[in-house]
């Protein structure tokens, strides 16, 4: 047992604070992993406070996970001391369901171990990555390429992943028009992804303050929500609409935006229930649709489209202490466009 350096949550309304967690033996199919640096999702923030229902505390959120393996078990084939890896949301599954033998890990029949806020194999919760070291199953561990920095890599565990599985399935490439609602961690990964697809991307936001970051990541078109003209001139437009949002939107609005027998997917993940007009979707065929993360083989090969692209998170360091801070800032839209601490301040 090895017991490292974490920020932890203790309560729904507490600021996070220091503490120390445990990490379990090496197993024979695990790798120690060297966290060196972790994003800070909304998801973190929705879970730390409760608001996807009562979390159990003490709580290290993060799984956003990028370092360097330092120790592997003995059966361990797919990775070596060394190695620069990532974690994102998962750090283990059945493996024997439907989805998981699809490589659908994140839809595992029998609920997949999250890497935080589950109960893993050995009946401890797992903790995340707010932490200096994390031992995780070695087929849950993917290889950051080279060319990718660790700090813009981890990101992509999560914001990365979450925005190339639907994008792909939904089909963003040549020809295709494709909004993302909310230029936030996820969102500025899916202007970027969506463009290097060969989409026409628009960004809808609700202003057009980041206007200028949102034509440099990539977008073609850069529109504010909060101007009722946006919705008349683009009504009817587009195949694909990615809703990166945290908060509730009036979805018919939205959807009235879409092209007949376009999708919108939603992975933003609001707390409250959203609703529509079914005629929304009705008159013109289309479809309202969600998406969880991803596969650990698609994860791999997100990683590997990013690498190949150039593409990395735009990231703002931040030293521990600074957690809190970069919460209420995420929460004030005020990210620019992914916080991601630096562990070593952790020690
Ligand atoms: P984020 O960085 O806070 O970005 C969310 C963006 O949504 C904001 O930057 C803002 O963009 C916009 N927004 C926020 N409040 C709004 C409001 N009241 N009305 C309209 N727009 C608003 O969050 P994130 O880390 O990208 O995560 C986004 C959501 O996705 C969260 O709910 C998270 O839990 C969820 N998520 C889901 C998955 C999945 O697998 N489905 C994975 C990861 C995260 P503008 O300033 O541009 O308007
Ligand atoms: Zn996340
Ligand atoms: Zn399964």
């Amino acid at each position: 047992m090895l017991t490292v350096p974490a920020y932890a949550a203790t309560s729904a309304t507490e600021p996070l604070a220091p503490t120390t967690v445990e990490r379990r033996d090496v197993g024979p199919h695990d790798v120690l992993i060297d966290i060196k640096y972790c994003g800070i999702c909304h998801s973190d923030i929705h879970n730390v406070r409760s608001e996807w229902g009562p979390a159990t505390y003490p709580l290290v959120p993060g799984h956003e996970i990028a370092g360097i393996v330092t120790q592997v078990g003995s059966e361990v084939t797919r990775h070596a001391v060394g190695d620069r890896v990532g974690v994102g949301c998962m750090v283990n599954s059945c493996r024997e369901c439907v989805p998981c033998l699809r490589g659908e890990e994140q839809y595992c029949l029998k609920g997949n171990t999250l890497t935080y806020g589950s109960i893993d194999a050995d009946g401890t919760l797992t903790q995340g990555g707010y932490s200096t070291h994390v031992v995780v199953n070695d087929d849950f561990v993917v290889t950051i390429p080279e060319g990718l920095g660790l700090d813009e890599a981890a990101p992509l565990l999560c914001a990365g992943i979450t925005t190339y599985s639907p994008l792909r399935r939904w089909g963003a490439g040549p020809d295709k028009k494709v909004a993302v609602i909310g230029l936030g961690g996820l969102g500025h990964m899916a202007v970027k992804i969506a463009h290097a697809m060969g989409a026409e991307v628009t960004v809808l936001s609700q202003s057009l303050k980041k206007m200028d970051d949102g034509l440099r990541l990539g977008a073609d078109h850069y529109y504010a929500t909060g101007d009722p003209a946006t919705f008349e001139q683009l009504a009817g437009t587009f195949d694909v609409i990615l809703n990166t949002v945290s908060a509730k939107l009036d979805l018919d609005t939205f959807l009235g935006l879409l092209a007949v027998g376009g999708t919108m997917v939603n992975v933003g993940a609001p707390a409250e229930p959203l609703s529509l007009n079914v005629f929304s979707l009705i008159m013109q065929g289309r479809v309202y649709a969600g998406s969880l993360i991803g596969g650990i083989r698609e994860t791999q090969e997100m990683l590997d489209f990013c690498a190949e692209h150039g593409i990395g998170a735009e990231v703002e360091i931040i030293p521990a202490e600074k957690i809190n801070e970069a919460y209420e800032r995420v929460l004030a839209s005020d990210v620019r466009y992914r916080f991601v601490i630096d562990t070593a301040t952790l020690a």
